[in-house]
């Protein structure tokens, strides 16, 4: 029996520390290169697009030198990635950590309000998109008063009035390389910049260093490693379902493959018989989901154990998982096979904890990942000792650097010497397995997306007869939870329930949309003016 409790209540992982190595995150991924350059590394489950590792490898530094030297991307530059999961997602992110960038994600959904939003934050020199975003980049590069250069992945569709050509950008072979040899980023610099709401407020870049990247992917290489590494004879594949643009599907998903030299095939968008078919058609080995994926599988009746018979490994994460839909998936398997839940953030790029190949102790989420410690803690940062709930504290390698431009977020969320506060609160047992209880932050989440509520207060209170709003998220069964607002209208002023969710609607990504509206005469707050949302959480959902 491992012990992982210390005496002073900080709880270890029961894995043994691994060596991080000290590289960039392009050095460390591309190791594979030696081994596997001509197996395909992506393809695209619809059209078929497919790129070999040597391909992504070269057309990365084709675009990272054109990036370059045609749009004088510098060190430290942050350039705006706008797509879907394509097989090209890769070659684009690292032609931008090539040139000596960093990359901001963005969901291919968000409306132009949102895109504008994140442009201007992470103060982007670039954006790089679909064709049939462009509309929406250009209104919220218009939102934004910013002119920028827009690069359409133009794989055979026209290209947009006043676009740059990326096949043009990646298919170039006059490009001088040498031009490479003058960026110098090392592994203390960041090279994602992912947006996300923390315990708190608005969306904030997340500051995650090609430290913290290493970190994570070497975290996952013990014994408690979900997947194989591909050999001359096997090569497993992976389905790149979960959005890449958040860092679950981004490192989890998409740079764990590359690193591991497995297929990825790629879906753009969630479809029920497209999914399905691709679990066949590709015999995908690796399935990372978030709950509303599990409940579909489980509940759908089209979805049959012949689907999943060459699954070896399913992962949940993301969002707080139900007994009653795992159980019904796991109903449809016939055959041997792993399940297992994994706990992160987008600030612990992102795995914290996961349970061991093996584990049938479904509803707890595992133990921490090497080189992690974990505390619970009680309102005044003291801490707790086993089966006791309390806010869950994490210090590892690979907690992000920090928010951009934010020291009052950074000094709330990294304490005593620090640790990141999760707001989560958990329990961990005697043996260190970690159970995620309930949420203590304010942020909502839906199928899975961070829908930070102070965001939707503010789209809210733009309505020009809102006095005051809050925002909740109420439980959903088929979502996790739906957003529901509080509004006070001005005095004087008129409005329906449906008048507040057209407005927001018109303004939000869907999954964002407000689903339910109650009219209050004033909003529950403390003396210090914070929402008291546990308050409107007990007494209306
Ligand atoms: P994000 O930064 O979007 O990945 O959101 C991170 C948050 O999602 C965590 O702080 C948790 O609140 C929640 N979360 C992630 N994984 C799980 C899980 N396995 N069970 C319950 N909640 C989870």
């Amino acid at each position: 029996k491992i012990h992982v409790w210390n005496d002073d209540k900080t709880v270890n992982s029961p894995y043994k520390d691994v060596v991080i190595p000290e590289t960039t995150l392009a050095e460390y991924v591309w190791q594979v290169l030696d081994k596997h350059p001509t197996k395909t590394a992506t393809i695209c489950a619809i059209t078929k697009r497919h790129y070999t590792f040597e391909q992504i490898y070269k057309q990365s530094q084709t675009l990272g030198a054109n990036l370059r030297r045609k749009f004088n991307i510098q060190d430290g530059d942050t350039v705006a990635v706008l797509l879907p999961n394509i097989p090209e997602y890769p070659t684009v992110v690292f032609g931008i950590l090539n040139a000596g960038g960093i990359v901001t994600t963005l969901n291919p959904i968000y409306t132009a309000y949102e895109v504008q939003r994140q442009i201007q934050l992470s103060e982007a020199k670039l954006i790089v998109t679909l064709p049939e975003l462009v509309t929406v980049v250009n209104k919220a590069l218009e939102l934004a008063k910013v002119n920028i250069p827009v690069i359409a992945v133009n794989t055979n569709q026209d290209l947009p009035d006043g676009t740059v050509s990326y096949k043009e950008l990646v298919e170039d072979n006059h490009v001088d390389l040498n031009v490479l040899k003058q960026v110098k980023r090392n592994v203390n610099d960041v090279a994602f910049l992912p947006y996300s709401s923390g315990t708190t407020g608005l969306p904030k870049g997340v500051e995650l260093t090609n430290k913290c990247l290493v970190a994570n992917l070497q975290q996952q290489t013990t014994d408690m490693r979900m997947y194989s590494f591909t050999t001359e004879t096997n090569q497993d594949s992976v389905l790149a379902v979960l959005p890449i643009f958040h860092v679950y599907g981004l490192s989890y998903v998409m740079l764990q493959s590359l690193t591991a030299g497995l297929k990825l095939v790629t879906l753009p968008k969630f479809q029920p018989d497209t999914f399905l078919h691709s679990l066949l058609e590709y015999k995908i080995n690796n399935l990372y989901l978030a709950p509303p994926m599990v409940l579909f599988l489980g509940s759908h009746p089209q979805a049959t154990s012949k689907h999943l018979e060459s699954l070896r490994v399913m992962v949940s994460g993301a969002a707080p998982l139900s007994r009653v839909d795992l159980d019904k998936l796991m109903g449809k398997v016939k055959h041997e096979f792993h399940f297992t839940q994994g706990y992160g953030m987008t600030e612990a790029s992102p795995l914290v904890t996961i349970s061991p190949i093996g584990s049938k102790e479904y509803e707890t989420s595992g133990f921490a990942l090497p080189n992690i410690q974990l505390r619970v803690v009680d309102g005044d940062l003291k801490n707790l000792g086993p089966g006791e709930v309390g806010e869950l504290l994490i210090k590892g390698p690979n907690l992000m650097r920090g928010y951009k431009n934010n020291p009052e977020a950074n000094k709330e969320v990294f304490v005593d010497n620090d640790w990141y506060r999760s707001g989560d609160l958990v329990s961990i047992n005697d043996r260190g397995l970690v159970t995620i209880a309930d949420r203590l932050k304010e942020l909502i989440k839906v199928k899975g997306y961070q829908v930070p509520p102070a965001e939707l207060e503010n789209v809210v209170k733009e309505n020009p007869v809102v006095a005051d709003a809050a925002v909740i998220g109420a439980p959903d069964p088929q979502t996790g939870e739906r957003p529901k607002a509080f509004v006070v209208l001005k005095e004087g002023s008129k409005a329906t329930e449906q008048d507040i969710i057209n407005f927001v609607s018109e303004r939000v990504a869907p999954y964002k949309k407000i689903k339910e509206v109650v009219f209050l005469d004033n909003i529950p707050k403390n003396p210090s003016g914070k929402i008291l949302r546990r308050v409107l959480k007990e007494k209306y959902c």
